[in-house]
């Protein structure tokens, strides 16, 4: 195997200790912590399992966390009372809807809903747009994450070329925006691309979020790109990424693992968005972690 293995947990540790620094600053500041509040619809195992995670390492990190776990039944309207009693609260910095919601639920509605200023996953029109704008305020969090692994593998991004495949409103078009911001050409692929794996080959960074298992083969990748694996897949060999991952590891520069690779930093760039969301709506002098 020639390529750097970029480790996330190690990365993903480093921010959530700097998150627990900047959160005890902040409590010195303004006497009271952060607050998330995680609104969890149904009872979809894996979300929970999700949630639960969220809000232990909120704890670990000193932020207090507020649960609204709802029936998956519940009304549309009674779910955006909640968010706007959460919006209300001065206590809650942040707000967190897992998704996805039920299929009787409409998801765009409850995000629109969501206060920009306490928008932690990035999701709201005003966030994204505010993104695709070079001004980003809350940024999604997988793909935020994925800015924090490429600076640990020390990938120059400033004029290089990046693929994304994927252009969900969670990680593929916030990624390409975070790229494009950064100075990166960046070519996004999606269903519809031809010859995907000609231009995965261009690829001097290749962000594979499509959900799709082992699916961007080895020689797809540019000899010492910076490859980055965005899917989660169970498979019966276990959890793999969108990228097979040996025989692309042979040819690239630096590989993220799946798992253990960007799956960490998800949520702690959550923890980071939050004590950010936190710092900005009481005007906080503490410095940036
Ligand atoms: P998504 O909303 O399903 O989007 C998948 C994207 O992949 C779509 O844009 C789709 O294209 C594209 N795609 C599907 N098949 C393709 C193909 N054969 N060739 C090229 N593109 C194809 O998924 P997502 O939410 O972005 O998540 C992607 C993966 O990342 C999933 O495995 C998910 O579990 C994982 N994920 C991981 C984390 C983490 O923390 N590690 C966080 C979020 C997501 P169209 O637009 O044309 O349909």
């Amino acid at each position: 195997m020639g390529a750097r293995i970029i480790d996330g947990k190690v990365v993903a540790a480093r921010v959530r200790a700097g998150v627990a620094d900047g959160v005890d600053a902040f409590e010195e500041e303004h006497d009271t912590v952060p607050g998330l509040a995680t609104v969890l619809v149904g009872a979809d195992p894996a979300s929970h399992v999700y949630v639960g995670n969220k809000i232990k390492a909120c704890e670990e990190a000193g932020i207090r966390s507020f649960h609204h776990g709802l029936d998956a039944d519940v009304s549309q309207a009674d779910l955006l009372t909640l968010i706007n009693n959460l919006n209300a609260d001065d206590a809650v910095d942040g707000i967190l809807v897992q998704m996805p919601l039920p299929d009787a639920l409409d998801q765009d509605p409850v995000v629109a809903a969501i206060d920009s200023a306490k928008d932690v996953d990035g999701l709201t029109a005003t966030s994204a747009g505010l993104l695709a704008q070079g001004r980003p305020n809350m940024v999604p969090c997988t793909p935020l994450g994925i800015m924090e692994l490429l600076d640990e593998a020390a990938t120059e991004v400033r004029g290089a070329n990046a693929v994304v495949v994927g252009r969900s409103i969670l990680v593929g078009r916030p990624m390409s925006a975070l790229l494009t911001n950064a100075s990166a050409t960046v070519t996004v692929c999606h269903s519809r691309t031809r010859d995907l794996g000609s231009v995965c080959r261009g690829a001097d960074i290749l962000i594979a979020a499509v959900g799709s298992p082992r699916m961007v083969q080895g020689d797809w990748v540019k000899p010492g790109a910076t490859v980055i694996d965005v899917g989660i897949n169970r498979t019966d060999d276990g959890l793999v990424g969108d990228v097979d991952f040996e025989p692309a590891a042979e040819i690239a520069g630096a590989i993220t693992p799946v798992p253990g690779g960007v799956g960490p930093m998800t949520i702690a760039m959550l923890l980071r968005n939050t004590l950010g969301a936190a710092k900005t709506r009481r005007h906080s002098a503490v410095q940036a972690v």
